[in-house]
């Protein structure tokens, strides 16, 4: 059987750990036998990170903006514990932040469904697509422990020095205050990624914040969305057949939990943060979840929405055996291979992503699976492989 050929490479970026071993694994029995993989390859790895500068990720982000697809591995941010591990010269930046920052997109996560391993909610059937914007509010705030009686105000000096000050609160004891801030280019960037990403997806897009107490802040995401549907995407939305709705967001969650699936739920910051863990843990595991970057210019990067797994990883190294679960890594690789596929029309590539998916659930719903998703699912008597023998597994459902 002759391989696959690939026009344009793939941004390859492998990372760290436990996910490191499983991205060669799969490498070498789920791809290579079967594409002549073109890949432009970045070790996003600490120690190649900590070695130059950090500047591996930064090339890795530009390659991104100039072929289009990447794939990246899990990677570790580092943190105290971390300086020590590797020796690292500086605590270097959580390289999806350094990407995110280069590439403006918003971060895509939707559940792996798959028979045997039913969401906790019973309503849900489809997935739900969750769309969390990656920049600002509480994440680049301003926070201050007041100690006494004071007042504390906002004030905005423009560039001329004219000064606008409002009034936060005039404490007569002890409290604490915050300030925060958004970007309406970030916030643009945002709405064109998310109406994109529905287009894409032929999915209808949902959009909530809490706009009736946060009459300015919340209501000017509600707006710039609002304005940029109409002037840009409302037509593309009614030839595909797909809405956009607006809601409170105690309105989302409400409808959320009664709803079916098969939609997009964009959230503002701090909320998809919050969102996204509940929706994946109600739809059974954070090893079942894809997650893509999209930027609104078309940039997309596939990966896992798990870490590196630490814990295998020291087992592994130990010389145990670990049974750590794969699926999500698989899919960043079919994902990315179909974009490329979509944007190079290679046919052959796509079904070939679409096949090895299709492998991956079928070897699950057969009853072989991780340890992970044995404790919870509801077929009897999985068979539970070792990390290897899973991806083994799989390969044979696909060779099938
Ligand atoms: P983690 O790697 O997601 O793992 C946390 C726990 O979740 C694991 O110990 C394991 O539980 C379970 N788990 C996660 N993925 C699994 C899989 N594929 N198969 C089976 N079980 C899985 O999070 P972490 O241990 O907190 O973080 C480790 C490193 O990852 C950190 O350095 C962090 O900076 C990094 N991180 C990277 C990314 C990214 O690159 N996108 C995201 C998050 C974290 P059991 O031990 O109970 O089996
Ligand atoms: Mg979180």
């Amino acid at each position: 059987m002759s391989k696959i050929e690939m026009k344009t490479p793939l941004v390859e970026m492998n990372g760290d750990e436990m996910t490191r071993i499983l991205w060669q694994m799969i490498k070498e029995e789920l791809l290579l036998p079967y594409v002549n993989l073109k890949t432009e390859y970045y070790d996003l790895g600490l120690a190649k990170r900590n070695e130059t500068n950090d500047q591996i990720t930064v090339d890795a982000a530009n390659a991104t903006k100039k072929y289009g697809v990447a794939v990246k591995c899990a990677t570790i941010t580092p943190n105290a514990a971390r300086m020590e591990e590797y020796d690292l010269k500086e605590m270097w930046k959580s390289p999806n932040g350094t990407i995110r920052a280069i590439l403006d997109g918003t971060v895509f996560r939707a559940p792996i469904i798959v028979k045997g391993i039913e969401p906790n909610v019973r309503s849900w059937k489809k997935p739900i697509t969750l769309a969390r914007h990656a920049y600002g509010d509480v994440y680049k705030n301003m926070e201050m422990v007041i100690p006494g009686p004071g007042k504390v105000e906002l004030v905005y000096t423009a560039e001329d020095g004219t000064e606008t000050r409002e009034l936060v609160h005039n404490f007569v004891g002890p409290g604490v205050a915050q300030g925060m801030h958004n970007l309406d280019n970030s916030i643009e960037s945002f709405a064109r990624s998310c109406f994109n990403f529905a287009l894409d997806t032929k999915q209808d897009l949902w959009f909530a914040t809490k706009d009736t107490i946060s009459k300015k802040y919340d209501h000017h995401f509600k707006d710039i969305f609002q304005k940029i549907y109409e002037e840009e995407f409302q037509a593309k939305f009614k030839a595909a057949g797909i809405t956009y709705f607006y809601t409170l967001i105690d309105d989302a969650v409400a409808r959320v939990m009664k709803a079916e699936g098969g939609f997009i739920w964009a959230c503002k910051n701090y909320d998809g943060d919050v969102m996204s863990d509940m929706v994946s843990s109600a739809f059974g595991s954070l090893a079942m979840m894809t997650s893509v970057l999209v930027s609104p210019q078309g940039y997309y990067e596939y990966e896992a929405a798990h870490g590196t797994v630490q814990k295998h990883y020291y087992k592994h190294l130990k010389g145990e055996e670990t049974s750590t679960n794969s699926v999500a890594t698989i899919f960043a690789w079919t994902g990315a291979l179909k974009k490329r596929g979509e944007l190079d029309q290679i046919p052959e590539l796509i079904e070939f992503g679409e096949n090895l998916e299709k492998a991956t659930v079928e070897t699950i719903e057969n009853g072989k699976m991780t340890k992970d998703l044995a404790l919870i699912t509801s077929l009897e008597n999985p068979t539970v492989l070792n990390s290897r023998d899973f991806i083994l597994a799989v390969k044979e459902t696909l060779e099938k």
